[in-house]
């Protein structure tokens, strides 16, 4: 039993209000991007009403304003994570930004030819595309590690795979177009074992269960704003301070600098040194708010909340005729992935769109996952602190009516 009024929760999102095609929406997208509460939604505005000023800078009181909020939305992502220091806690755009600035300060400065980057099956591209780019230009290997027809990674085999080559292993902590839920903790052991440093894909994973970067032990973990109730546009970049120290600056500008002349430059200390030019501002003050907003609602609440919704829509759909959930591994997030014989994706997503049912029909990012099941896209819907079992009715319906319609 949950303490948690759920039907309160939902009350706080006034974007739930809206009529799409003639219906109350449901909302079964937030793998794509969560909506926002209300104490987000105020927070930005407020900002701008009565804070705005640019940060770090001015000595007058509102820079001052606005420069406390800033680095107490810092603070707030620091207590979230788990971190040492706020020195670790960089802002950027969003796990893209957070993997490409790895990628090419750490990944770019410590590798040559023939050492090697591990990544899993089921990375969004991400999570392949900057260290493609990467093995393209330093001539090193990039290994894929296999999952199983559950979309499941094995300890074991990931074991097998390093060697003294393997330098980074880069995992999603919760795969988006599957739900699977790594065990990141271990597979940080198995790197550490051979010296290799393992960065996580936080982006689906914080959104819905407590992510501790200590206990995980995790060299690197990047996450997105605006998959956990926050706004677009801002994410964070968590990395021990030691290996942040050691890194080239990602980018050139103001504020990463001590001082500038033309001969010389010296860099800002952490975490500044990562955070080039004027930074979003009220992106991280609404961060911050959505980080109040899962505090409240408490995460353990929330992923029990979410299980509950996974295990009835698993139910419902597995009685459907033809229907085929793909991703089944024991370890799942708030992630149902699934085709129908016979109906593509995409045309089953338009009919339930006329149902005022918004879920995703695509390859969500991750084609080699598409490939591993043999399928050219899936339905996906997922969850959200805000949806209900009435949502999953509606889901249920709306897939029955389209099917007649279709098949
Ligand atoms: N990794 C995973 C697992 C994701 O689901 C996403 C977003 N779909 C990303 C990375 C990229 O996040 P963003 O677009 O916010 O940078």
């Amino acid at each position: 039993k949950n303490s948690v009024d759920f039907a309160q929760v939902r009350a706080q999102f006034p974007i739930l209000e809206v009529v799409e095609n003639g219906f109350p929406l449901v909302y079964l997208d937030s793998g794509a991007t969560s909506q926002k509460p209300q104490r987000v939604i105020d927070a930005v505005t407020q900002y701008y009403r009565e804070e705005n000023a640019n940060v770090h800078r001015g000595v007058y009181g509102l820079s001052e304003r606005a420069t406390e909020k800033y680095e107490g939305a810092r603070e707030k992502v620091r207590t979230f994570l788990n971190a040492k220091s706020t020195k670790e806690i960089v802002f950027v755009r969003g796990t893209t930004e957070a993997i490409n600035l790895v990628a090419h300060s750490w990944v770019s400065e410590n590798l040559t030819e023939g050492d090697e980057v591990i990544v899993t099956e089921m990375e969004h591209h991400s999570n392949i595309v900057p260290w493609q780019l990467l093995r393209d230009k330093l001539g090193i290997r990039l290994t894929v590690l296999r999952m199983n027809q559950k979309g499941e990674i094995c300890l074991n085999a990931l074991k097998g795979l390093v060697s003294e080559k393997t330098k980074m292993v880069s995992v999603t902590h919760m795969s988006n177009a599957l739900g699977t839920i790594n065990p990141v903790k271990e597979m940080a052991e198995i790197a550490h074992s051979v010296g290799a440093k393992i960065m996580v894909d936080g982006a689906q994973a914080t959104p819905h269960m407590s992510v501790d970067v200590q206990d995980l032990d995790c060299d690197f973990y990047a996450f997105s704003g605006h998959k956990m109730y926050g706004p677009t546009g801002i994410g964070v970049l968590y990395a021990k301070e030691a290996l942040l120290e050691k890194m080239a600056p990602y980018q050139g500008g103001g504020d990463m600098i001590y001082s500038v002349s033309f001969d010389k430059t010296e860099y800002n200390v952490l975490p500044y040194k990562f955070e080039a030019g004027t930074p979003h501002i009220s992106g991280a003050i609404g961060l911050a708010a959505a980080i109040d907003f899962l505090n409240e609602v408490g995460l353990d609440n929330l992923a029990r909340h979410e299980h509950a919704l996974l295990e009835y829509a698993t139910e419902q759909l597995s009685q459907i005729d033809g229907l085929r959930i793909i991703g089944q591994a024991e370890n799942k997030g708030g992630v149902i992935s699934f085709v129908l014989d016979g109906v593509h994706p995409h045309d089953m997503a338009t009919l339930m769109d006329q149902d005022g049912i918004a879920v995703r029909a695509s390859h969500h990012c991750a084609m080699p996952v598409m490939q591993h099941f043999n399928v050219p896209a899936t339905i996906r819907a997922s969850f959200g602190a805000y949806n209900n079992f009435e949502d999953i009715d509606r889901l249920i319906a709306s897939i029955n009516d389209a099917k007649e319609m279709l098949l």
